[in-house]
């Protein structure tokens, strides 16, 4: 695992942390309220820590966890990309996104995944290793930080939105991603103060860690990939189907959504011939109607090497036709980044063009 750092702490163990040192407690204060509340990851611009201390706190509680290797914009600025080296040569990437009324980012959980479905190009080159917790985190403040100096043209300046739709399954990294939310929402300077419900954690449908978070009292979105509203199809798509049927998957996202009001996010990816039928509609339609669920359909992305493609147009119309006339809340997901091959699936980390 990566070196400590403040964000894998709440403001309690920063403080045990930074007393252990031989220095005053408030210190950890201090740092925390420049990297959560102003942004700022460079110790240098710590000014008001007296200059030894600085180095000997930012030493033990800042060390460098993310090396950007490469960013790449597009969409005008507002859909960035990062590449990052880990301290061990691992590379993961976020994706920045802005938008009239709100700046998401999108980060990944895991260095590589270990779930393999056939579509998604980081499943394709498995787990290397978890992140930790402020591994993830740093991924977020860094870009809040980017957000934060105006270069995304039109969006707000203020980052306000986090999806775990990057590299990893979340759920497979269970501990850690749980704390990095609590870091994400607790107030300033413990956290970075975002909204719970702004953050969406996604999953292929890990049951028994959906039935836990659905225990934690917090009221983030969860996402649930489907992709398939059959067993037979389900399997090949997302293999953990498996070990967790469709019936079981729906059962603690309804578990889910009762436990904490929220809705819950059904993704589909629309693969022409593949899982695009009139009749998959229908049964998807008797399967969430009258359920607290919404459809976000997300035409298919390619990836290298793949044989599939997106759902032409009119069948995605009729997709979305069926499930609406079945009562079931249903939009098309504005996929962001496919220039920068940073949209859903395409995140691979490949330094190859860096
Ligand atoms: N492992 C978690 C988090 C990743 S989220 C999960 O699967 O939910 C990334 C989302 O993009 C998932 O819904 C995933 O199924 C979807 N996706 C993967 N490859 C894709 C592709 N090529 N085109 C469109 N969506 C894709």
């Amino acid at each position: 695992m990566p070196p400590r750092h403040l964000a894998d702490l709440d403001l309690a163990g920063r403080r045990a942390a930074v007393s252990e040192l031989g220095e005053q407690a408030f210190r950890a204060g201090q740092l925390s309220t420049h990297y959560f509340g102003r942004l700022e990851r460079d110790p240098a611009g710590m000014t008001d820590i007296p200059a030894a201390a600085r180095e000997r706190l930012t030493g033990t509680l800042l060390p460098r966890l993310l090396t950007p290797v490469r960013e790449l914009a597009c969409d005008g600025g507002d859909t960035r990309k990062a590449l990052w080296r880990l301290h061990d040569g691992s590379m993961v990437e976020s994706v920045l996104m802005g938008y009239a009324d709100r700046v998401t980012v999108c980060i990944s959980s895991q260095a590589g995944c270990g779930m393999a479905c056939p579509f998604c190009a980081t499943g394709q080159a498995g787990l290397t290793r978890n992140l930790s917790t402020a591994e993830i985190v740093d991924q977020v403040v860094y870009l809040a930080g980017i957000a934060a100096s105006g270069v995304m043209g039109g969006a707000p300046r203020r980052l306000s939105h986090v999806v775990f739709m990057g590299m990893g399954e979340p759920l497979a990294n269970y501990n850690r991603v749980i704390d990095a939310v609590r870091r994400l929402t607790s107030p300033a300077p413990e956290g970075l103060g975002l909204s719970q419900r702004h953050i969406t954690v996604s999953t292929v449908g890990l049951v028994p860690a959906m039935r836990k978070l659905a225990e934690e009292d917090l009221s983030v979105t969860l996402a649930l990939s489907l992709h398939a509203p059959d067993d037979d199809l389900r399997d090949e798509l997302v293999p953990v189907n498996q070990r967790w049927k469709v019936a079981e998957v729906l059962d603690a996202a309804w578990a889910y959504a009762a436990r904490t009001g929220r809705r819950v996010s059904i993704e589909y990816a629309m693969i022409r011939d593949v899982n695009d039928q009139p009749w998959r509609a229908d049964l998807l339609g008797r399967l969430l109607s009258g359920r607290l669920a919404h459809v976000n359909l997300i035409p298919l992305n390619p990836t290298p090497g793949s044989k599939w493609d997106a759902s032409p147009k009119p069948v995605e119309r009729e997709f979305v036709r069926r499930l609406r006339a079945a009562g079931v809340a249903t939009t098309v997901r504005d996929t962001r980044g496919r220039e920068i091959d940073g949209a859903c699936g395409q995140l691979a980390a490949s330094e190859v063009e860096a």
